[in-house]
C-alpha cells in the first residue's frame, strides 16, 4: 500500500501541472518558468518510478504537448510527433549513454543539436510542394496552420527536388523580433509575451495569417516523420540533405564519439547562448544512425534513442523561491 501523503502529492503535481501545461500549451501564457515545471514534473517522474501503480492516464508523463485548438482543422499526424526526456546534469547523460551500449552492444556516436526553444511543427510537401503544415499539438493530432506557416521566409513552399516526405523542426521567434514585438505591444498597451517561445506560439495560431506575416518568425527543421524518402541513413548526414532540399538547420550541430564530446558541446553552448540571436534551453543528444534509432525504439512519450539536456536556469537562486512559493 502507498502512504496516503505520497497519493494525494502525485494527485496535486498531476492537477498543477495539466494546469500549467493549460496555461502554456492553450494560452501561451504560461504562470511559472520552465524551470519550476521540470522540478515538479520531475518530482512526479520520482513518484511514479517509485509506485508505477500511482500512474494515472491524465498523467504529464504520459501525454505529449497540449490540445488542439478551437477554429482550427485538426491535421491526424500519422508518425507522431515525440516529447523528449529531460536530463539535468552529467550523471543522467552518462546513465542514458550506458543504457543505449547496453540496450546495442557497443559503443555508440552521437549527433548533438541545439535545442531551440520554439515550437514543433510538421511540414508535409507532395513531389516537393509544401500542401500541409501543422503543429505538434497532443503528438497525435494537431493544428493545421498551413495558411501561417506559408508566411514564414524560411519555409520552402517548393524544394529543390521533387520528393514527397513530411519535414520535422522548430519554428521560433528570433531574440531581435522578439523585443521589438512587446516593445510595440506595450506601446499600444496590449500584453507583452513572456518569452519568445510563446509569442512564436502565439504568432502561429492566429486565425489570420497576415498577423502571422508580420511577426518575424523563423525555423530550423532537424528531422523527417519517415526516413525513406531520404538518401542518408544517419541523423548527421540528414541534417544536410534537409539542407540541400532547402531547408533551413542550424549550423550547430556536432557529431560526437564519446560521452565527453557531448559533455564538451554542452559546455561550450552554455557560455555561448547568450550571444546567439535565437533563444536555446539546452542540447539534444541523438543516436546517429537511423538503423541504431530503429533498435532502440519509443517509450509512450519520447525516443529512447535521444535525451534533452536542459540548461539550469540563468538565475537559479530566484526560481528556487518561486518553487518554493508554488509548492
Ligand atoms: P521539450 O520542449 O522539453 O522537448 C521536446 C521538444 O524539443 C520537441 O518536441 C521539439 O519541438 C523540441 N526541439 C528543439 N530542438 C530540437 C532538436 N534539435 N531536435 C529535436 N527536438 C528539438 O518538450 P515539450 O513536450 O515540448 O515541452 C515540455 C517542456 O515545456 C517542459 O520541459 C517545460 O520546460 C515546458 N513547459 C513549461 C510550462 C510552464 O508552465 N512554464 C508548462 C508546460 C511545459
Amino acid at each position: 500500500m502507498v502512504e496516503e501523503s505520497v497519493v494525494n502529492r502525485a494527485r496535486e503535481l498531476r492537477e498543477q501541472l495539466n494546469q500549467y501545461s493549460y496555461e502554456y500549451y492553450v494560452k501561451d501564457a504560461p504562470s511559472v518558468e520552465d524551470f519550476v515545471y521540470d522540478s515538479l514534473y520531475q518530482e512526479l517522474v520520482e513518484i511514479e518510478n517509485k509506485h508505477p501503480e500511482l500512474v494515472a492516464e491524465d498523467s504529464p508523463t504520459q501525454r505529449v504537448g497540449g490540445p488542439v485548438l478551437e477554429g482550427f482543422k485538426k491535421v491526424v499526424h500519422d508518425v507522431p510527433l515525440y516529447s523528449l526526456n529531460d536530463v539535468f546534469n552529467k550523471e543522467d547523460i552518462t546513465a542514458f549513454d550506458q543504457r543505449v551500449q547496453k540496450a546495442l552492444g557497443h559503443q555508440v556516436t552521437y549527433t548533438c543539436e541545439l535545442k531551440i526553444d520554439g515550437l514543433s511543427i510538421s511540414l508535409r510537401y507532395e513531389d516537393g510542394k509544401l500542401v500541409q503544415g501543422a503543429t505538434r499539438g497532443d503528438g497525435s493530432v494537431g493544428e493545421d496552420i498551413t495558411e501561417n506557416l506559408k508566411t514564414v521566409r524560411s519555409i520552402p513552399l517548393k524544394l529543390k527536388k521533387s520528393v514527397t516526405l513530411e519535414a520535422r523542426g522548430e519554428c521560433y521567434m528570433p531574440k531581435r523580433s522578439f523585443m521589438r514585438l512587446n516593445q510595440q505591444r506595450e506601446e499600444e498597451g496590449q500584453d507583452v509575451f513572456a518569452n519568445p517561445r510563446n509569442a512564436a506560439a502565439g504568432s502561429l495560431r492566429q486565425l489570420d495569417s497576415k498577423v502571422t506575416a508580420k511577426r518575424n518568425l523563423s525555423t530550423f527543421l532537424y528531422s523527417v516523420a519517415d526516413t525513406a524518402p531520404l538518401d542518408s541513413s544517419s541523423q548527421f548526414d540528414a541534417l544536410q540533405e534537409l539542407e540541400d532540399l532547402g531547408f533551413q538547420t542550424n549550423q550547430e550541430r556536432r557529431l560526437c564519439h564519446s560521452i565527453d564530446e557531448v559533455w564538451d558541446y554542452i559546455a561550450e553552448f552554455q557560455e555561448k547562448r547568450t550571444d546567439l540571436s535565437y533563444e536555446i534551453d539546452g542540447v539534444v543528444i541523438k543516436v546517429n544512425t537511423f538503423e541504431q534509432q530503429e533498435d532502440l525504439g519509443y517509450t509512450v512519450k519520447a525516443p529512447r534513442w535521444a535525451i534533452a539536456y536542459k540548461f539550469p536556469p540563468e538565475e537559479a537562486q530566484t526560481v528556487v523561491k518561486d518553487i518554493e512559493w508554488t509548492i
